[in-house]
């Protein structure tokens, strides 16, 4: 028998404490930690696992959606069964991280993130990990994080690469520092449009996890860089960027995302089954948003607006950026569709 090398529960984290860097007093404050994982799906699926794996003591994960075959191949938490139910991804990402087993306290929450609820559900969080899938999401995120100088990373997959920039409020860039203004809509090719690969999902969300663990743990060793990753060329690249002199949010001060609450955004319209979401307030590229929705769905052009059928709803887009998502009432899921398609 070999002394020393002891295998009961209480050596759970031998190896990761065995890592100087991060040594018996990282692992304490792990320990210690609450970690929001906004986002369930494929990056928030291997970020939160890196979390619960690594022992952090609580973990707040919000997702809105429910569980779809597409999801299946990059997405770590669910299995066929959920695709086949329907599932919600929180409540399947509860049931997952909880097999897991170990010390942390996981909170998985069916919910759209917004304005009005992210305050109450990061609150007490040290660190935000950004699983989402648009740069509305983002920005609020990032919004929230300068206003209550919490740090965060942000994450974004798409194809077989992506980027990783750690934010750390006060040194280095925040996100809009980087893309000031979101881009006009229609214009970002995304995971539904141009694919992603798992193993781009993995190297992205574990570069993003690292970074967070040593955010939580040894913050001031840290220079933030953006990480530039590609697994399909091989190919990475770390940018030192500096925080922008006029940047609105870390250098102005200026939280417009914390102010849009979702009942500005989206309105029921009772008896119908439908649910209309406001746009930007800005003109839509029209000919660009129906190129766009040509790759996914059957489109239509009804005089100056577009109809699509996506998802097993109905969606008409208005040249102010307006849509009417037939088939539900849930603001949450008209909310998905939209910033999935077309914000
Ligand atoms: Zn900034």
């Amino acid at each position: 028998m070999v002394v020393g090398l002891s295998t009961g529960p209480e050596n759970r984290f031998d190896r990761q404490v065995r890592y100087a860097p991060l040594g018996a007093a990282g692992q304490a404050r792990l320990r210690e930690a609450s970690v929001f994982v906004l986002g369930a799906g494929a990056l928030g699926g291997v970020l939160a696992q890196n979390m619960v794996r690594s022992g952090v003591g609580r973990l707040v994960i919000v997702d809105r959606d429910h569980v779809d075959w597409t999801n299946l191949p990059r997405q770590v938490l669910f299995e066929d069964r959920h695709a086949q139910a329907g599932t919600l991804k929180a409540h399947a990402a509860q049931e997952t991280l909880q097999r897991m087993g170990g010390p942390t306290h996981i909170e998985a929450i069916a919910a759209h993130v917004d304005a009005e609820n992210l305050p109450e559900l990061a609150r007490g969080c040290d660190l935000l990990l950004d699983g989402s899938d648009n740069l509305e999401t983002r920005y609020l995120l990032n919004d929230y994080a300068v206003r209550h100088g919490v740090p965060w990373v942000y994450a974004g997959v798409i194809g077989g690469g992506g980027l990783v920039l750690p934010i750390a409020p006060g040194r280095g860039p925040c996100l809009r520092c980087l893309f000031p203004e979101p881009p006009p809509p229609g214009s970002l090719e995304t995971c539904d449009t141009a694919g992603v690969l798992m193993p781009a999902v993995g190297a992205i969300a574990s570069f993003a996890a690292g970074l967070g663990l040593r955010l939580l743990t040894d913050p001031e060793g840290l220079t933030p860089r953006l990480l530039e990753l590609d697994v399909w060329h091989g190919e990475v690249r770390a940018l030192s960027l500096p925080a922008h002199p006029d940047c609105p949010t870390c250098a102005r001060a200026e939280f417009p995302y914390l102010n849009t609450p979702l009942s500005e955004r989206t309105l029921s319209l009772c008896g119908r089954n439908t649910v209309q979401v406001r746009g930007r307030g800005e003109a839509l590229d029209m000919e660009r948003m129906y190129d766009r929705l040509q790759e996914l769905a059957n489109v239509q052009r009804m005089g100056p607006v577009l109809r699509a059928e996506l998802e097993g709803h109905r969606i008409t887009l208005f040249p102010d950026g307006r849509a009417l998502i037939e088939g539900t009432e849930d603001t949450g899921r008209a909310l998905a569709l939209y910033d999935r398609y077309l914000a």
